[in-house]
């Protein structure tokens, strides 16, 4: 018997396999084994057995032996692989490096050991006074930070406290390192907050009894922030375990705030696996272990948790379905939900896909059939939603305010801090682009065709639409109202924070966005700082909007909620509805009411009169209707083939070469599509490459036309140009 073996998986950009002998081994598909390879041995993994062989009997070699005594990849993975690879047209390796963590891949990713500080028991009773004078300020801050966390590296508590009252505190026995860090199992100091005797709400029973018992298998649960979609979600993987089945729950990245995983942890103690960005490379691989040996059955974590190695899974769940997360954007590309369904329908389970605003795409799946709708329309113990007042910005400019912030948003933060609340100052700034607005009067220049914002491009100095490269001649003078207030760029982050500084200089006042996340767990400590109370205003972009739960913030405020509006994207509209909904959603979740103040440039679009109401049903007839005459998802899927070169006329001929095939199909499909064009991508060169694309969109017989396109760019694709193929993609960069 023979073996197909895929070999160097770590290092290899392009699927090397091999056939070896199998020898005396009796091995399946999934087998981790050590093949000569040239002159050394390395590793591979086995993808498929055969009787026969291509390859000349001299020349075959002989497996040497396998290294597991269980095949790593399971039976359901190395089916996915092949659907993952056909479907979205990935190499083996890529698959096989989401499927097996790094430390397994016997490559050169090898952990560094790390030094973990903790606070030593018999500290932990004592009087702090005791041991550490008050005017030791460095000192205590650091055995503070240590009892609230448990451990932390050396690293980290190095690069935010004094390394010298470290030392101390070593020095003195207080603190002790060792080279594992302690696990927050089960996060026993604050157990108390974590209320675990719900009474489930009339909306919360029902969904968890309609997911339960009902012969459909795939849900939306569709439940206004607040409603008290994670208590759902807990008891239906209660339920599931107690059956003996396994669970996987994923979140948004920045939705792994210390307290879903402290919940989890208080709920289902070692049983879970968390699995997030905050972990190193070894504490990931303890954690896919424990998974895949059945100590734990319950993998919480972001996208890449999809892949955990559970069997016999019970139920899925995918909260805040609508984050754009869930696309992976560079390579491999795959769905999240695409991948969730394979694993679906191969474990027969069920699948819960949760949200305060459902994606476009996926509450059309309730009304073709696909997935059963469940509904939450109140929040818990009948809690308000929050009231949202609409600012209009080009008033305020002309009463001669030029600042951030309106009057309105002014008095209510002075109110709120008065008050000893909270508030979230959230500052919409997705992407780069510089659409064009009249500050006068709001309008925005716009694709005749396309419906989406045009964008200024400063070097032909035109406007173009990123959709179909309609181009346009750039403003002068506003072709509504005639102001020459023409205005580009947004504000920063940065400066609303000093501003709100210089307004409340006694109060402290976080940021967070991309220049103070950069750090592996910064985010937590933003976010369980101003959990903390100790400070009372928050900043930040996108990153503050999602799933957080702060009891004491009563206020939010949106500056320039447009910025998303007029983003040069087909979904921009949806993107800023669920935008301003999950951040409005931040205030009065407990028993305080909550209040948002909205300032905009143009205050009657249809995005913000749906909002005001949290009439998410309004504003999906609306926006459904849009897409369906402008054929855009759900009714077409958007495909976008970039080909990159540091040649440009290489790109571009390359480029040609796929176009001609693409469009001589077209020409003999014709209704298969809606659009075809060939173009310079919006960003016509980033680090040294230039950039070629072919925009499309298919409407009809989508697989074969797919396919079509997957072959064109095989047969057509030159050494030194690389070609990525995008379906229904975030963003057009
Ligand atoms: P969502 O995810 O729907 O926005 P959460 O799951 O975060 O809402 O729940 C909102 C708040 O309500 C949380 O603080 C949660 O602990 C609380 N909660 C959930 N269910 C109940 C219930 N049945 N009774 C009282 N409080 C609840
Ligand atoms: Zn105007
Ligand atoms: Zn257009």
């Amino acid at each position: 018997m023979y073996a197909k073996v895929i070999v160097d998986i770590s290092n290899s950009e392009v699927d090397k396999v091999f056939d070896y002998d199998l020898d005396k081994y009796d091995l399946q598909p999934g087998y981790r084994v050590i093949v000569p390879f040239g002159k050394n041995e390395i590793e591979g993994y086995i993808i498929g057995i055969s009787e026969t062989t291509d390859c000349p009997k001299d020349k075959i070699k002989k497996i040497i032996k396998p290294i597991d005594n269980l095949p790593v990849i399971g039976k359901e993975f190395l089916e996915l692989m092949e659907f993952m690879r056909r479907k979205y047209h990935l190499r083996i390796v890529d698959v096989l490096r989401l499927f097996i963590p790094a430390q397994m891949r016997g490559d050169r990713v090898k952990e560094l050991t790390r030094k973990y500080a903790y606070v030593n028991e018999e500290y932990l009773l004592l009087p702090v006074d005791n041991f550490i004078k008050p005017t030791a300020i460095a000192q205590r801050e650091i055995y503070q930070y240590l009892t609230e966390v448990k451990s932390a590296s050396l690293t980290e508590l190095n690069e935010n406290f004094s390394a010298s009252a470290l030392r101390n505190l070593v020095a003195r026995g207080i603190v002790s390192l060792t080279d594992k860090q302690l696990r927050r199992v089960p996060y026993s100091q604050t157990e108390d907050d974590i209320k675990t005797d719900f009474v489930l709400s009339e909306d919360q029973n029902n969904a968890f009894e309609t997911i339960c018992n009902s012969d459909f298998n795939k849900f939306l649960l569709h439940g206004v922030t607040g409603s008290g979609k994670t208590e759902v979600y807990i008891r239906c993987i209660s339920q599931v375990i107690k059956q003996g089945k396994t669970a996987i729950m994923l979140v948004p990245e920045i939705s792994l705030t210390p307290q879903i995983l402290r919940t989890f942890r208080t709920r289902f103690g070692d049983k879970v696996a968390l699995l997030h960005s905050g972990l190193s490379v070894g504490e990931r691989f303890d954690e896919w272990q424990r998974l895949l040996t059945g100590e734990a059955v319950i993998a919480v974590g972001a996208r890449s948790a999809i892949f955990a190695p559970l069997k016999n899974i019970g139920i899925i769940i995918i909260d805040e379905e609508h984050d754009s997360s869930y696309n992976s954007e560079s390579n491999p590309r795959y769905f999240t939900s695409e991948v969730a369904e394979f694993r679906q329908s191969y474990n027969d389970c069920k699948i819960v896909y949760g949200s305060a605003t459902p994606s476009i795409e996926s509450f059309y799946r309730t009304e073709i059939g696909e997935l059963q709708l469940i509904k939450m329309p109140k929040r818990v113990k009948s809690r308000p939603l929050p009231d949202i007042e609409v600012v209009n910005m080009c008033e305020e400019l002309y009463q001669g305010n030029n600042g951030v912030f309106s009057e309105k948003l002014q008095d209510e933060l002075f109110k709120c801090i008065k008050a000893g609340n909270q508030a979230i100052i959230f500052i919409n700034r997705r992407g780069y682009s510089s659409f064009v607005m009249c500050k006068k009067c709001g309008y925005v220049a716009k694709c005749e065709a396309c419906d989406v914002s045009l964008v200024y491009h400063k070097d032909e100095d035109v406007l173009k639409c990123h959709y179909c490269n309609n181009r346009y001649s750039m403003l002068d003078v506003c072709p509504n109202c005639g102001s020459e207030h023409i205005r580009q760029g947004y504000v920063g982050t940065q400066k609303v924070a000093e501003t709100l500084q210089e307004m409340f200089p006694n109060e402290k006042v976080l940021r967070m966005d991309n220049d103070t996340t950069r750090g592996k767990d910064s985010h937590l400590k933003i976010l369980s700082e101003f959990a903390s109370g100790k400070a009372k205003i928050l900043v930040g972009t996108q990153m503050v909007a999602k799933g957080h739960d702060f009891p004491n913030v009563t206020l939010v405020g949106i500056v320039d909620a447009d910025m998303s509006l007029h983003f040069a994207d087909f979904r921009s509209a949806e993107r800023t509805y669920q935008l301003i909904t999950q951040v409005a959603g931040r205030a009065g979740r407990d028993d305080k009411v909550g209040k948002v103040v909205l300032q905009t440039y143009s205050p009657h679009h249809y995005v913000y009169k749906f909002a005001l109401t949290n009439d998410y049903m309004g504003f999906y007839k609306k926006e459904l209707n849009l897409r369906e005459v402008t054929k855009y998802p759900p009714f077409s899927k958007l495909v976008r083939i970039l080909v990159q070169s540091e040649d440009e006329l290489k790109a571009q001929q390359n480029l040609k070469k796929i176009y001609d095939v693409i469009n001589e199909f077209a020409v003999d499909h014709p209704d298969n599509f809606a659009f075809l064009s060939a173009m310079k991508s919006p960003m016509k060169k980033i680090q040294l490459k230039y950039r070629v694309q072919i925009l499309m969109r298919i409407v009809k017989n989508e697989d074969e036309t797919i396919s079509t396109v997957y072959k064109a760019i095989d047969d057509n694709v030159d050494k030194k140009v690389s070609c990525f193929v995008e379906i229904n993609p975030n963003s057009l960069y």
